[in-house]
């Protein structure tokens, strides 16, 4: 029988600690997939902790419902490996990216294609056994998306970060034939969104980030950008473009949407995927008055993931920077993103 050997979490706020277990046999519809590539995102590393900050005095605990010791990592790409009796074969040796946001099935938003937002997620690396492994188990062969000729790390680092940045981007809808849309945030999701939305919008974005640097690399693009802690940067905005229709926030602070709202244009729309922490205060008048909207969105839909992949696959989007290092330094690549240490992506390999 072969063994899995993974990069556990052992305990909240510990070091991961390498796991070996049997392998399991895939029954049913599950497949059996052999990890080549994991990418680090930062919600593993809050999963670490346990806990995510809200804001200076309040966390938000993210223990409950998994048992120790779990393996997390939800950015996967691989090879299949094995398959349950009611899978073909015929699958065995495909190079696949693992969509991780699988629902129940059975819930209002599940039965709507939204197991992003299931009510009772069996998401991979949050709350099933995910991708820091040799091996992981998938319930179903649809979760698994052809990416050929893209690099395998870069493919699952699409299903997290970069699908984050486009199903916020597909949020703002019509808007986007208004004018520029403004990118909050350079971060990597922040980074990725730049890319997807010059390739998917008719206008050249615009970006805020409070870093020079990620400035820079955002204005060699070919793209403006503004200082969100200029108190100019919030008149420059609305000169420029007489207010804005849509907006994302990558960030996720009380700043942050404070500075996205303010540059808002009437009927415009703020959408929300940062987790920074902090609390937000408006007038209520300005709901009806703006005819604002604000929404939140997490990760994408399956049917989101496909059409993402399609777009890079066409080569229509720029490529992030990848480092990739051994499984068995997982923990050493948490401390590194911890650090800020890490441009672009860290990506384990098998
Ligand atoms: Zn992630
Ligand atoms: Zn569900």
């Amino acid at each position: 029988m072969t063994i899995i050997r993974r990069q556990s979490l052992v305990a909240y706020g510990a070091p991961l600690c390498e796991t070996v277990v049997d392998c399991p046999e895939p029954k049913g519809t599950e497949v059996l997939v052999r990890m080549e590539r994991c990418g680090v995102c930062h919600s593993d590393l809050h999963m670490q902790d346990g806990y995510f900050t809200l804001s200076d005095d309040k966390r938000l605990d993210v223990t409950n419902g998994r048992t120790l010791p779990f393996t997390l990592g939800h950015e996967i790409a691989g090879r299949i490996e094995r398959v349950g009796p009611d899978v073909s074969d015929a699958e065995l040796g495909r190079a696949v990216a693992v969509y991780p946001w699988i629902g129940c099935g059975d819930c209002a938003a599940c039965q709507q294609g939204e197991e992003n937002i299931c009510a009772a997620p069996r998401h991979l690396g949050i709350m099933a056994d995910g991708g820091f492994a040799t091996h992981v188990l998938v319930p179903h062969g649809r979760y698994l998306l052809d990416y050929a000729p893209l690099p395998a790390a870069l493919a699952g680092a699409y299903m997290c970060s970069g699908l984050t940045a486009y199903a916020a981007l597909k949020r703002l809808d019509e808007r986007t034939h208004r004018g520029p849309v403004l990118l909050v945030g350079l971060g990597g999701v922040g980074m990725m969104g730049l890319a997807l939305a010059r390739a998917m919008f008719p206008h050249t974005p615009i970006a805020a980030d409070i870093d020079p640097t990620k400035r820079e690399a955002a204005v060699r693009l070919g793209v403006t950008t503004y200082d969100p802690a200029d108190p100019a940067a919030r008149k420059a905005v609305l000169s420029a473009t007489g207010g804005v229709y849509g907006i994302c926030d990558f960030v996720g602070s009380d700043r942050s949407l404070a500075f996205a709202t303010s540059v808002l244009a009437k009927g415009g729309k703020v959408v929300v995927t940062g987790l920074l922490g902090g609390a937000f205060t408006t007038p209520v008048a300005m709901f009806p008055m703006k005819a604002m909207t604000i929404e939140g969105t997490l990760t994408g839909t399956l049917a989101q993931a496909k059409e993402l992949l399609a777009l890079a696959r066409a080569g229509k989007i720029p490529p992030i920077p990848i480092q990739e290092r051994p499984l068995a330094e997982a923990q050493a690549a948490f401390d590194d993103v911890r650090a800020g240490r890490v441009v672009g992506r860290v990506v384990l390999t098998a």
